[in-house]
């Protein structure tokens, strides 16, 4: 069976001082089985040697975002080589805030999970359609697109994990419903199986992501291809241990 993950987005939220409580008085009291589950905390990359300090051993570290570059002439860029050396394990690649904010771009997402898997990182690679390509009745071909991108560029897809996350779902309170969700979860695994390898698809994570909360987590997670939760909002919350809880 899948480990299932649960991944903490902090985005561009929290202080140092948030970081040092969260920790405490939240992240390092959840009581889970290590075996079942796994977590994985992202603060902005200026938090890392905080989140390191106070958050405890079993709990992951990750970036949001790693470079798409070797070590270089790109101002404003953290690279794989860096994070690695850091002692950071986890990149989080392809956010749709990225993506439709940021501008990146399908090949550019690629290419930053290149380099972090020739860096040993695990990656959670985030894809997802928006509500015009939901509409339009294209979700499927726009995720496999984005993974498709992916393929081109990675042939080793044991160190990534697939976080789906409907851009109209992120923020929004409006979850997928668990039918939306496992629809799509299936279809990926079947990508993965038909793209990568019938091994991809059995142990790939599949993970859901938007809107995820305490209240919706137990009926998500019954779904046999969802395999955790990558969680925003939620996150930030003494709510995330019944997320997590609701994994274990
Ligand atoms: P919310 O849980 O706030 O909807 O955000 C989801 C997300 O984007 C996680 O990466």
């Amino acid at each position: 069976a899948r480990k299932l993950l649960v991944g903490g987005n902090w985005k561009s939220h929290g202080s140092l001082k948030f970081v040092k409580n969260f920790a405490n008085d939240t992240l390092n009291k959840i009581v889970y089985d290590t075996s079942k589950v796994e977590i994985v905390i992202a603060p902005v990359s200026i938090h890392l040697k905080d989140a390191q300090e106070h958050i405890a051993n079993n709990i992951h570290i990750s970036a949001q975002n790693s470079s798409a570059f070797e070590d270089g002439a790109y101002t404003g860029e953290i690279s794989a080589s860096q994070l690695a050396n850091f002692g950071i394990g986890w990149t989080i690649l392809g956010h749709s805030e990225r993506r439709h904010i940021l501008g990146e771009s399908n090949t550019f997402v690629a290419s930053k999970v290149k380099i972090a898997d020739e860096y040993g990182l695990n990656t959670i690679a985030c894809i997802g359609e928006t509500l015009d390509q939901r509409e339009a009745g294209d979700t499927i071909k726009v995720c496999t697109d984005q993974l498709d991108a992916i393929r081109a560029q990675v042939d080793d897809w044991s160190r990534i994990v697939i976080a789906y996350e409907p851009v109209w779902a992120i923020g929004t309170g409006k979850t997928a419903t668990s039918e939306q969700a496992q629809e799509v979860h299936e279809q990926i695994r079947a990508w993965l199986n038909e793209n990568i390898s019938e091994e991809a698809a059995n142990n790939t994570r599949i993970l859901y992501g938007g809107s995820v909360n305490a209240g919706n987590a137990d009926e998500l997670i019954q779904n046999p291809d969802i395999d955790g939760f990558l969680v925003g909002g939620a996150s930030l919350k003494p709510e995330f241990e019944s997320i997590v809880k609701a994994c274990n």
